[in-house]
């Protein structure tokens, strides 16, 4: 079975140290190219969407979550406040808050609407060290977080666009999603009491996932507090199941917040919120991947994407050459010489490694590549411009797939 935190120091991702804290991990530099190359991934994805990118702040002044609701209904999982000069200062539980602000910061008009502002930013969450490890259960978290201000009438055609872009993700990430739900609150003081936004909000992501033909599960007890939420499952190897992305509707903060914009008609109304995330926490996201794939990324996303191994000393140069041209390419490339070991075990240390590319003798005479796929796959030699035009090709497209193969 595969432990993401056992491979996750093997393949020298991450790590943790006691004297930074529990539940606080490091990216090591392969494990920050992954990470990198995810919410580079991810931002695309959302500005081809047509979504804008801001950056706030990770703290706030405690009355700005007394406003949304999180120090009412979400206090036991924020750190305690910060006494700072006669104020109040919180680390932050969500971006909500900060995006509604950001929203308000000046006279909105329906024609800006739907407004999609998204953030990969920080959160914090005070989890009880004793359920720390790795990178599901983490004090510190970089949110791929979204907040779409639209009208009523614009929440059904949003949601479903944020389903589409999780589905889309989920292909190029190699995920396979378990199921979709639909959670409801339960019983108990966590949930704001308005029944009638619940009702509301609820029917709309009902018809959505009607909608969509998805097949889903309602479940109690599993809302936010301000508001019913459509989550994407994923199970990891030993069967636990756990949420990744999730898009949500919110009557709750516009209305806290007193967001307003002009309508056609020239008076004030409210926006709607929906809060979506496609990869939910890139900690959780990156465990996760890593242990679908057992380290083995899909070539895009994986820290080094091609092995060069010459078979001699001899072939150094040439190897050396290609690292440098797969550099230009934008494609992260990694000479293992034969002061690494025999041909054989250089293989076999590269086999997280999609690409494996073999310079002998003859091929680097012809200018030539033997590559080797991580599966297994065994190609004949062919032209090095060749096999880094199809390699990049497949890269550029976020591909599962290592070779496309018309004709070999
Ligand atoms: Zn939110």
């Amino acid at each position: 079975m595969h432990d993401h935190r056992r491979l996750g120091r093997e393949m020298g991702l991450f790590d943790t140290d006691p004297l930074i804290g529990a539940g606080l991990p490091y990216w090591l530099p392969d494990g920050a190219t992954v990470r990198h190359t995810l919410e580079e991934y991810i931002r695309a994805t959302e500005r081809r969407a047509g979504y804008q990118h801001v950056y706030s702040p990770v703290l706030g002044k405690r009355e700005l979550y007394e406003i949304s609701g999180h120090w009412a209904h979400y206090s036991d999982d924020m750190f305690p406040p910060m006494d700072l000069g006669g104020e109040q200062v919180v680390l932050r539980p969500s971006l909500c808050p900060h995006h509604a602000v950001i929203f308000r910061s000046r006279s909105r008009s329906y024609r800006e609407l739907p407004l999609r502002m998204a953030e990969l930013g920080g959160m914090y969450r005070s989890e009880l060290s004793g359920v720390l490890g790795g990178l599901t259960r983490v004090r510190a978290i970089q949110l791929n977080d979204a907040h779409v201000f639209c009208t009523l009438g614009q929440v059904a055609e949003e949601a479903q666009a944020a389903l589409e872009m999780i589905r889309r993700s989920y292909a190029a990430l190699g995920i396979t999603s378990t199921r979709y739900r639909l959670s409801l609150p339960g019983s108990g003081g966590k949930y704001v009491a308005a029944p009638e936004k619940w009702q509301r909000s609820t029917a709309l992501l009902t018809d959505v996932l009607d909608r969509s033909g998805l097949p889903y599960e309602a479940a109690g007890g599993e809302a936010a507090f301000y508001g019913p939420k459509i989550d994407v499952q994923v199970t990891d190897r030993a069967g636990r199941e756990s949420t990744l992305s999730t898009v949500q509707v919110d009557f709750h903060q516009p209305e806290q917040f007193d967001l307003h914009y002009i309508g056609a008609d020239g008076a004030k109304h409210r926006p709607v919120m929906i809060h979506r995330s496609i990869i939910g926490s890139v900690e959780r996201a990156v465990a996760h991947l890593i242990e679908q794939h057992g380290g083995a990324f899909p070539a895009w996303l994986a820290p080094i994407q091609l092995a060069v191994l010459p078979v001699s000393d001899t072939e150094l140069p040439d190897a050396a050459a290609l690292a440098r041209r797969c550099a230009d390419l934008g494609l992260r490339a990694q000479v293992a010489g034969p002061d690494r070991g025999s041909l054989g075990a250089r293989v076999r240390q590269a086999r997280l490694i999609p690409y494996q590319a073999v310079i002998g003798a003859r091929e680097a005479a012809d200018g030539h590549v033997a590559l080797r796929l991580r599966d297994g796959r065994r190609l004949a030699p062919r032209p090095v411009s060749d096999v880094l035009t199809r390699i990049s090709a497949l890269i550029g497209a976020h591909s599962t797939d290592l070779w496309a193969d018309t004709a070999s």
